[in-house]
């Protein structure tokens, strides 16, 4: 049984300030489960999402099925979530429990705990699916890389894993069908349209310090074929809205226009959403012009900021005007951008109203501001930890400042959600 936690992050802004808001909500299919599933050929596979259904259905479903396994998927913001689900499965049953994901990634230390019996670190579709196998053989999954078996009180002890293209395991599909029951939850709320997710590739090329993509796949870069791209699209069915759910498609260019390609010959009629670098836009405005005829609707751009010295602080590769370049060729291409930008706690008034000053001037149709989020195990978590006053990870949603503010924290929160509420207001339509 694999398992989507429920939404649990917690808000300061609401709970000390009154500022409702702010709470980040992270809606979705739980896509990484789906992957994790489709090799789970020889074996009985549900996927609960506690996002759309409640504890007690959970509670249930998990009765009724009584796993032998039970394997939970968390972000930072959910790891004290996941460890509670997993001592209650405990208290209930002898059922393995497998902890992966984000956190389990980024600090396989943290899940060292009774209430767990193994950690997945990075990509884990091969290794994830070498445990079940071996679990199911009645062994133990000691030596699988990238799989640690938790030792509490003692240092976790693993192999790592050099991932490469073996760990995609391109020849299996996402299990879509596991989520057919919650496919309705599943829609993109600006538009009121359902949406799907495929993913072209793992990992990417830059390694931005505030980011825990890298670390997913030791660094590297993992593209999928193109033709199991174009499958899974088209198991999709008529989900007329297909999310890319790469942190960086286009970050090989010839497979880039190789997808887009095939997607044309194949006659299929979708919109699609992809997260693209700035740079990337600005280098190929070619491959952005294609891929708007092929269907791209809107682009996810980590703008991040708009000021050399914090692109430079943010390891981003790249300079203000590259930003603005972008932004001008997606707009003359009339593909929808969403933005996004970090807020840092050291923000004053003068910063919220040059960034608000910013987005307007450039006319940016979804613009998304967090709050920069020191991710324990990333290179920004090194240069802030001695900053850190909240450490409870229950906070880490990107929209609480985890280190001290510049500027009073309700007059902080307050400008923030101001912000954004004005942005909201008065947003931008598509060209
Ligand atoms: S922020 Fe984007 S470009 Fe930078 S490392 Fe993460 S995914 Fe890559």
């Amino acid at each position: 049984m694999l398992i989507n936690p429920p939404n649990c992050g917690r808000s300061i802004p609401e709970e000390q300030y009154g500022i409702t808001s702010l709470k980040q909500i992270f809606k979705g299919e739980p896509f990484s489960l789906e992957v994790l599933a489709g090799p789970l050929t020889e074996h009985e596979v549900i996927i609960f999402d506690l996002k759309c259904e409640s504890e007690d259905a959970f509670w249930r479903a998990f009765d009724q099925f009584r796993p032998d396994i039970a394997g939970l998927t968390a972000l930072t913001c959910e790891a004290n979530t996941a460890v509670g689900i997993a001592g209650k499965i405990k208290q209930r049953c002898n059922a393995t429990v497998v902890i992966g994901g984000n956190h389990a990634t980024y600090s396989p230390d943290y899940f060292n705990r009774d209430e767990f019996d193994y950690i997945v670190m990075g990509l884990g579709k091969k290794s994830f699916a070498d445990l079940v196998d071996r679990l199911a053989a009645g062994e133990k999954g000691e030596g699988i890389a990238g799989v640690a078996q938790t030792s509490p009180g003692k240092t976790l002890s693993y192999k790592s894993r050099k991932y490469s293209e073996v760990d995609l395991i391109d020849a299996v599909a996402p299990r879509y069908d596991l989520v057919a029951k919650y496919r309705s939850q599943y829609f993109l709320e600006q538009l009121g349209l359902a949406i799907g997710f495929v993913i072209t590739a793992y990992g990417c090329t830059h390694k931005c310090s505030f980011c825990t993509i890298p670390g997913i796949t030791g660094g590297k870069y993992l593209t999928h074929s193109t033709d199991s791209v174009i499958r899974d699209i088209q198991t999709l069915g008529d989900i007329p809205f297909i999310r890319m759910v790469d942190a960086n498609t286009f970050g090989n260019l010839a497979l880039a226009m190789e997808l887009c390609d095939k997607i044309r010959q194949a006659g299929i009629k979708k919109k699609f959403f992809a997260d693209v670098r700035a740079d990337t836009i600005v280098k190929h405005p070619e491959l952005l012009k294609n891929w708007k005829e092929a269907g791209l609707y809107a682009v996810v751009v980590g703008f991040e900021d708009f000021q050399d010295a914090r692109l430079a602080a943010y390891d981003k590769k790249y300079q203000g005007h590259v930003i603005t370049k972008a932004i001008e060729i997606l707009h003359n291409l009339g593909i929808v951008i969403v933005g996004d930008f970090i807020a840092t706690p050291e923000y004053d008034e003068s910063d919220f109203a040059k960034l608000e000053g910013f987005i307007t001037a450039n006319k940016i149709e979804i613009p998304v501001i967090s709050v920069l989020t020191p991710i324990p195990g990333t290179p920004l978590y090194k240069t802030k930890e001695k900053d850190i006053i909240i450490h409870d990870l229950d906070y880490y949603t990107f929209t609480n400042a985890v280190t001290k503010t510049k500027m009073p924290a309700a007059l902080f929160y307050d400008t923030y959600a101001s912000l954004i509420k004005r942005l909201h207001e008065k947003p931008h339509k598509p060209g």
